[in-house]
């Protein structure tokens, strides 16, 4: 995952920031407690793709 490319991505859905979890090669965002998948390096930045991440893993981070 390049990380440059991190910086700019942001959550479609609220526009904060997203952190990056390698384990599952995953960007997360924390306000709206959704996973979005990285796919041959590439990030799906679509809601409907992203799966819900529970307060477990959010505390975890
Ligand atoms: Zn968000």
């Amino acid at each position: 995952m390049n990380h440059k490319l991190l910086d700019v991505l942001v959550c479609p859905v609220c526009k904060g920031d997203l952190v990056y979890k390698k384990d599952n090669n995953e960007l997360i965002c924390r306000f709206d407690k959704l996973a979005y998948p990285i796919r041959d390096d590439i990030p799906v930045m679509l809601e409907e793709e992203a799966r819900t991440v529970s307060s477990e893993e959010l505390d975890a981070l």
